[in-house]
């Protein structure tokens, strides 16, 4: 019999809807269908393909409204953010194609020599929950635009929004030039294993390890996006009002389901009386609730394991001594109350691991080497921030991060890339440097 993947409202548990999980046999003969449509996709030129990519992307823009309901609905984020997570994706798509268009074009060299960027065949897209549209999309966009074929396999949390967005896409593509694959690690697995030349994942650090070895055997193409445990500096001559607000909003977006939010602050012990009393204050005000709720910004936990796993971090942080300024382990089903945590030592998980949930944990400081020592001390280097007066930039600068924050967040503006240092990535997209790691490049000397 067939295998049904369910979908449910993470808030109501109500069942949202199924699909079909893609069988092994499946899997395989849409890898064979995607190399046979990669014969025309590669052939047709990038001007035209970005061309039929425009028109695929406006074929979506009427149905809008409707994606941003499905999407709040099966992720759980409110309806604001869930618009902005649509609107980017399918008003921004054309921009991020134009510009892997120029970012492919052939370049000449004075000498007589051409650097070419050719497709590299077919891409497996594996992407998670938490920006179950923008994170696909980042990947699926300059991969296609290379002239790759791609086949994605969205996370088995939000197979209903990836299946609308794909099926509005593909009343315009090519046959088999998008397909999508329904179903967990299994069929990701699967995916990895099969005849496809390169992965380009965002999920968690396990997984991005997984995907590896098993890439290895044919020295897969990879680009991997993978988790993050950002730390924030407080210095003492920080404008603690602003960072504050940071503090408090990194850490709760998208109920702190977000690879660079802020996991965990140091804040100079002169300053941290203030510091904490204003992140209570302002945490307070946050309003948990489903994502049609009026008011609501801190949204469900996506799944019970996630659920269970922040409510294990707070009890061990409290019970080796952390101080609960706001919430704990108390909390309502799928949902965690706004939580903040002082006295945040080296031995709690909750320093030490991605923790991925509504919580601002804190540690006070006098000696600013150790505390860089111990923003550094992790596997983890996607975002690293600093508010802070004229040191900050040198602290700054010390920090093992692919993104940094110099008295504001991370991300860089328009094509910026998208990068993690350490084992936060492999590869990265974004900015043309990003979007010609779905090509393989080729020098021609004529
Ligand atoms: P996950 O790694 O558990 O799953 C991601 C995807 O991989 C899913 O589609 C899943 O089905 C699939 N998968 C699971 N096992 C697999 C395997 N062995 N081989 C191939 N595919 C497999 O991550 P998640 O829980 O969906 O997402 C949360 C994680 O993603 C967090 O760690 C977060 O920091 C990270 N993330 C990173 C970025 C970034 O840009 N760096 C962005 C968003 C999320």
């Amino acid at each position: 019999m067939e295998k049904q993947l369910a979908s449910y409202d993470p808030s109501s548990g109500e069942l949202l809807g199924k699909v079909q999980v893609t069988s092994l046999e499946q899997i395989n003969d849409k890898v064979d269908q995607a190399h046979v449509a990669a014969l025309n996709w590669s052939k047709v030129g990038a001007d035209e393909r970005v061309n039929t990519l425009h028109n695929a992307y406006a074929n979506v823009e009427p149905h809008v409204d409707e994606l941003a309901i499905l999407l709040s609905r099966e992720m759980g984020k409110d309806i604001r953010r869930a618009t902005g997570e649509v609107h980017g994706t399918v008003f921004g798509g054309p921009y991020i194609a134009q510009a892997a268009l120029e970012a492919l074009k052939i370049s000449i060299l004075s000498v007589g020599t051409t650097i070419e960027y050719k497709p590299l065949g077919l891409v497996a897209v594996i992407s998670p929950w938490n920006y179950p549209l923008a994170m696909a999309n980042n990947l699926i966009l300059p991969a296609l635009v290379a002239g790759n074929t791609v086949i994605f396999k969205p996370s088995e949390e939000t197979p209903l929004i990836a299946q609308a967005f794909i099926e509005k896409l593909n009343e315009i593509l090519p046959p088999h030039v998008l397909q999508i694959v329904y179903g967990d690690g299994a069929q990701g697995k699967a995916l990895v294993e099969s005849n496809v030349d390169m992965v380009a994942f965002t999920g968690s650090q396990v997984v991005g390890r997984d995907i590896m070895a098993r890439a290895s055997g044919q020295l897969k193409r990879l680009v991997m996006e993978l988790g993050g445990n950002d730390p924030m500096i407080v210095m003492h001559d920080a404008n603690i009002e602003a960072a504050a607000r940071f503090g408090v909003a990194s850490s709760f977006e998208n109920a702190g389901q977000m690879c660079t939010s802020t996991e965990r602050i140091y804040v100079d012990e002169r300053v941290a009386d203030e510091f904490e009393k204003r992140v209570v204050e302002l945490a307070s005000a946050y309003t948990v609730g489903p994502w049609d709720m009026p008011g609501v910004n801190i949204g469900p936990i996506i799944n019970d394991d996630q659920h269970r796993k922040i409510i294990e971090h707070i009890r061990d942080a409290e019970e080796k001594g952390a101080k609960v300024l706001l919430g704990g382990v108390n909390h309502p089903a799928r949902y965690i109350n706004p939580t903040v945590i002082s006295d945040m030592h080296p031995d709690m998980i909750l320093e030490q691991e991605e923790t991925f949930g509504p919580v601002v944990a804190i540690s006070r400081y006098s000696d600013i080497e150790e505390t860089i020592r111990r923003a550094n001390n992790s596997t983890y280097g996607l975002g690293a921030v600093v508010f802070g007066g004229k040191e900050a930039e040198a602290i700054a600068d010390q920090l093992e991060a692919g993104m940094i924050g110099i008295n504001q967040g991370v991300g860089g503006a328009g094509d910026a890339p998208w990068v993690g240092a350490k084992q936060s990535g492999y590869g990265f997209h974004g900015s043309p440097d990003g979007h010609r790691q779905f090509a393989q490049v080729r020098v021609v000397n004529r």
